[in-house]
């Protein structure tokens, strides 16, 4: 997930889904005797065993294994793991054929004892298997092809090359996280980390990735400095200077970078609207940040990191992690607001740690 030249190194900040690990399942299998009524036998299965209502419609009804054909009826559950697997089937065997009155066999045993075509247990013995299958079925493409080979042949719907695509659910995911333009987040980033280094505050820049350039405005220059002017409380310093407790000495409490920056683009937009033509298409009128990526010194915190996502991001670039639980983005134990990826908000961006070495 990390994509780094001889400097940069770019980290995709998501929510990591939670991919569970293999746990295996019985299953009863019977060999098919004769291969040209497999088709039928599926059908037959399928209609009455549906592998959906056992949550297994991930596997495969047919394995190949040398020259026998086993097709899976459905999973034997509450076995004696203590006991071995061929005592646990044939205890199972002599229950479906325990009555011979047809009339006390459940549902499920009458249809065996239909497919089975067998007269008694010592026959179905011969043809019945027990096999282990995954309880659950596969997120991750190499977890299919591990458990593909090695126990039962599985369906690819719904596989995922990267946690990230799978946290997103979206095939893309990984494209984004591919397609940085280096030269320029090298560039950003070393301003908005100078900046910091030189003024103890939070700095922040907005690039545009279409024309390649740092936004401006006729008041601000490129870098969100005036935080410090405006009297800020900013969760990102020292642990003893960022307090709620010492809020009251501050002017504003709300002057975060971020915000403040937001406030820049605004003004920014005011201004390059009134010198478009009149009848500018609509799209064409810039709105908020919009199409804008954010390089910023820190983590913004949650209240930031909602108005980024009220005025429409497209990416935001930090270099350190926000302290004090403060941050709006990284996902935290007891902390988990990850505004960029709740799927509850009308507006989604792919936010970057990034870091100069
Ligand atoms: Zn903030």
């Amino acid at each position: 997930m990390e994509n780094s030249s001889s400097q940069l190194s770019i980290k995709n900040i998501y929510t990591k889904p939670k991919i569970t690990d293999l746990e295996l399942i019985n299953i009863i299998g019977i060999r098919v005797e004769n291969k040209s009524k497999t088709s039928g036998l599926i059908q037959y299965l399928n209609k009455n065993f549906p592998l959906e209502a056992r949550d297994i419609d991930f596997i495969k009804r047919i394995k190949t294994i040398g020259s026998d054909t086993y097709c899976v009826l459905y999973p034997l559950l509450n076995i004696d793991d203590d006991t071995d697997e061929n005592t646990n089937l044939q205890r199972w065997i002599s229950n479906v054929f325990q009555s011979s009155d047809d009339e006390l066999l459940t549902k499920e045993n009458h249809v065996f004892k239909t497919i089975l075509e067998c007269s008694d247990h010592q026959q179905a013995e011969k043809i019945l298997k027990l096999f282990k299958i995954p309880k659950y079925g596969p997120k991750l493409k190499y977890q299919w092809k591990e458990w593909n080979t090695q126990y039962w042949p599985l369906k690819t719907v719904n596989l995922y090359e990267t946690e990230l695509q799978l946290a997103k659910l979206d095939p893309k995911a990984e494209l984004n996280v591919n397609s940085h333009d280096e030269k320029s987040v090298e560039t950003c980033t070393k301003l908005v980390i100078d900046s910091f280094e030189k003024s103890k505050r939070v700095s922040g820049l907005f690039f545009n990735p279409q024309t390649k350039t740092i936004v401006k405005s006729s008041i601000h220059d490129e870098l969100f400095l005036d935080e410090s002017k405006n009297s800020f409380f900013s969760p990102y310093y020292s642990e003893t200077e960022g307090t709620l407790s010492n809020l009251g000495k501050f002017k504003c409490s709300l002057r975060h970078c971020a915000v403040v920056g937001v406030d820049v683009i605004a003004q920014y937009c005011i201004e390059t609207i009134e010198k478009l033509p009149p009848n500018t298409p609509s799209t064409e009128i810039p709105y908020l940040c919009k199409g804008l990526d954010l390089f910023i010194s820190h983590e913004p915190c949650c209240m930031c990191a909602m108005a980024l996502l009220h005025s429409r991001i497209r990416r935001i670039y930090f270099v350190h992690e926000c302290g004090n639980n403060f941050g709006g983005l990284i996902n935290k134990v007891n902390q988990e607001y990850c505004v960029h990826e709740n799927s509850k908000l009308n507006h989604h961006f792919d936010v970057y740690q990034v870091s100069l070495n």
